[in-house]
């Protein structure tokens, strides 16, 4: 593994993230890959920003060492766990400072390991590419339906409509349309004018159909932004565009026991009852109902069955007119 970090060394190499980021004093990390060949877009695969969203780092772990250089055209950047350490842990956070990676970009350069990681991120990976692919999953707490959403300014480089194309080149069922926060990675990369796509889908499962659809997502995204050779047929999108505000989420109104009664993904109304909410204790063994606040898609599910007075059941998408 290489120490002096070079994005544009040409072919494939691995570079070691402690070392180059300095997030630890120099103690050995995980890898990042950097692929180049030849003239072309370029492209950051970002994932681990959270270490227990693990799908992400499998599937990104698995394309960097499967891409050929002579499959790209221009550079693919592959960064399986920029949190390295969360994610040898298994943990969402880091064991050093407990930050959430997601709130602490730009970084500093000067600050706790998380934020010198986020600022190595933004400082050489962000400053090297044209578009930011930030790799997310459900995590340990909730488990999400496979999708994409998206951010560019007027000055970049890949610009609104392209981006939309790519998006919609996934061929997943759902775009989701949503305000960004600056102190996340796609916000910083906004901040930078470099347009990003966050992609999400599963839950700290690790399902093979999951992990699956992942991989299928990215090879098709990077074969229509034109840096990798396809594999893969086009997708053509017959999916939905949706809007996923507060106004979506549906709570827990008593503590008890969650019985789901849609899976991810299911169209629903306000008249459905969308998951029960079991009593643990007393005589009476009636379930409250929870019905959907909005008309539209299931997209999140939380992973625990128990859950007490204002923790999220689940959030409903709203299909957007285009
Ligand atoms: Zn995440």
């Amino acid at each position: 593994m290489l120490s002096e970090f070079d994005p544009a060394r040409p072919g494939k190499a691995y570079y070691d993230l402690g070392p180059i980021t300095g997030a630890l004093d120099g103690v050995s990390g995980d890898v990042l890959c950097c692929i180049n060949n030849g003239a072309g877009p370029s492209v950051l695969l970002l994932g681990g920003v959270h270490g227990d969203e693990y799908e992400a780092q499998v599937v990104l772990r698995r394309l960097a060492a499967s891409i050929a250089p002579e499959a790209v055209t221009g550079r693919i950047i592959i960064a399986p766990s920029i949190n390295f350490p969360a994610s040898e842990k298994g943990r969402r956070l880091s064991p050093f400072d407990g930050q959430n990676m997601n709130r602490v970009f730009p970084g500093k350069t000067d600050g706790t390991p998380t934020e010198r990681l986020a600022a190595f991120a933004t400082r050489h990976l962000f400053t090297a590419v044209d578009l930011l692919i930030d790799v997310h999953a459900g995590g340990r707490d909730v488990s999400v339906v496979p999708h994409v959403f998206g951010f560019s300014t007027a000055s970049s480089k890949v610009g609104s409509e392209a981006l939309t194309r790519l998006m919609e080149a996934w061929g997943y069922r759902f775009i989701q349309h949503v305000d960004g926060i600056r102190e996340t990675a796609c916000g910083a990369a906004k901040e930078m004018d470099l347009a990003s796509i966050e992609v999400e889908g599963g839950g700290g499962r690790m399902q093979g159909a999951e992990l699956r659809i992942m991989e299928e997502g990215l090879l098709r995204g990077l074969a229509a932004f034109g840096v990798l050779k396809p594999t893969l047929p086009p997708a053509s999108f017959a999916g939905v565009h949706v809007t996923a505000g507060p106004e979506g989420q549906y709570l827990a109104s008593a503590p008890g026991l969650v019985e789901h009664l849609v899976g991810l993904g299911d169209e629903v109304s306000p008249e459905t009852v969308v998951a029960r909410i079991h009593p643990v204790a007393g005589a009476d063994a009636q379930p409250r109902p929870v019905r959907s606040p909005v008309p539209g898609y299931v997209l999140r599910q939380t992973e625990h069955a128990f859950v007490m007075p204002g923790q999220l059941i689940g959030n409903v998408g709203t299909p957007l007119s285009r």
